[in-house]
């Protein structure tokens, strides 16, 4: 057979945990909390199972959890999405992302992704007929060179993917980066796919810039999130996207089809969860201290770093360590010193390697302390 997508293997996510499970190692690679959900949450989505929440939910999500998705961002930034028709629940943001790209991209248009870029993007556009225009962005502080992004825009452009705060560098988009983007493409009919999967996970009091907040950024663009990385809960593939009404009809013609709905009890568990308590505004916190526990351990290694600005991943620089390219000296401290990250070159145009692998720190103390010791000895 003529494979659709020829350069596409299996995901490095995949190919890490598996070696780490294979060796036994700690695995920092794959980005999930080792630690349990919260039991409150859990309780409520039993609840809704008990309670008869077992049936087909509404095509574009529960109800009861569209309107406290709409609260949130009432709440957080002021900004308004209608419940009824512009925020549709999904099969986490990768549903999303895949259900966005193949609504709107045609063969031959082109959508501008930053490298490093999370590697469902690619294979999405690709598989659409669509054209991906990379910009790559360079170690240690990935910003973006505006006059670049001007220059790679064209009469083909439909559509920009950005990611604040990024994985998988940690680093974050600020106010003037959102205003460059939103000023490089006024006027024109450029849809915006943000996803703002970690949009609560920033540190040192800094800010998310979402799209909604830019008056005419928001007219075009969708928001992807994903109560995976808000509620600890990555195995439940729940999340939701967010656009103007004009633009998330269209994205329902193709979800009703993709996928109908998601997981009902979930979403039910999910909606009282939100009544109860704004707890996403604790991640903050939470995980700005497992990022300071995490550098302080490691303080005395040789990898070199700049502390995440957001997500629950730091980068770390080896070359003072080898000269091995990051995928080989990522499976090597796999096997050997039983310890998985991810190395970056794959997220990179022609895979790149800085030399910089990726840590996730979404663990608890114990296994970032066991993580330290092996990180210091190497
Ligand atoms: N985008 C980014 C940047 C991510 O890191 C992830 C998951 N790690 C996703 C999208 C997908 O989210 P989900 O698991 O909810 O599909
Ligand atoms: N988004 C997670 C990460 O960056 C992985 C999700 C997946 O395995 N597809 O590690």
């Amino acid at each position: 057979i003529k494979s659709k997508l020829p350069n596409v293997g299996t995901t490095i996510f995949t190919v890490m945990s598996a070696l780490s499970q294979e060796y036994n190692a700690i695995n920092l690679s794959q980005g999930f909390p080792n630690y349990p959900s919260s039991k409150k949450l859990n309780n409520l989505v039993t609840k809704a199972m008990n309670n008869g929440y077992n049936q087909y939910a509404s095509m574009a999500g529960n109800i009861e959890l569209r309107l406290a998705i709409a609260h949130k961002y009432e709440l957080l930034y002021q900004s308004t999405y209608h419940p009824e028709r512009e925020i549709t629940v999904t099969a986490g943001a990768t549903q999303a992302i895949y259900t966005i790209i193949s609504a709107f991209i045609r063969p031959n248009d082109e959508v501008l992704i930053f490298k490093p870029a999370y590697d469902c993007y690619q294979p999405a556009i690709e598989i659409n007929g669509g054209k991906t225009i990379p910009i790559q962005l360079s170690a240690p502080n990935y910003k973006v060179n505006w006059s670049e992004v001007a220059l790679k825009l064209s009469a083909k452009t439909k559509m920009i993917i950005i990611n604040t705060p990024h994985n998988p560098s940690g680093t974050t988009w600020s106010k003037d980066d959102m205003l460059q983007l939103q000023k490089c493409t006024e006027g024109t009919d450029i849809m915006v796919l943000s996803d703002e999967v970690y949009e609560h996970i920033v540190f040192d009091e800094a800010q998310h810039y979402s799209v909604c907040l830019f008056q005419d950024l928001k007219q075009r663009s969708f928001i992807t999130a994903s109560f995976g990385k808000t509620f600890h809960t990555t195995g439940w593939k729940i999340g939701y996207c967010c656009a103007p009404d004009h633009l998330m009809s269209e994205f329902r013609k193709v979800h009703q089809f993709n996928v109908f709905s998601v997981h009902h009890p979930a979403q039910k568990g999910i909606a009282d969860y939100m009544q109860e308590a704004e707890t996403f505004l604790g991640l903050p916190a939470f995980f700005q201290r497992k990022r300071d526990l995490f550098l302080n351990l490691i303080s005395e290694s040789r990898f070199k770093c700049k502390p995440s600005q957001g997500t629950y991943f730091q980068i770390l620089e080896y070359s003072d360590i080898t000269d091995e390219n990051d995928v080989d000296f990522a499976k090597r401290l796999t096997k050997t010193f039983k310890i998985a990250s991810i190395p970056l070159s794959v997220f990179n145009e022609n895979n790149r390697d800085d030399k910089v692998l990726r840590f996730c720190f979404a663990k608890t103390d114990d296994t970032l302390v066991k993580a330290a010791e092996i990180l210091c000895k190497i």
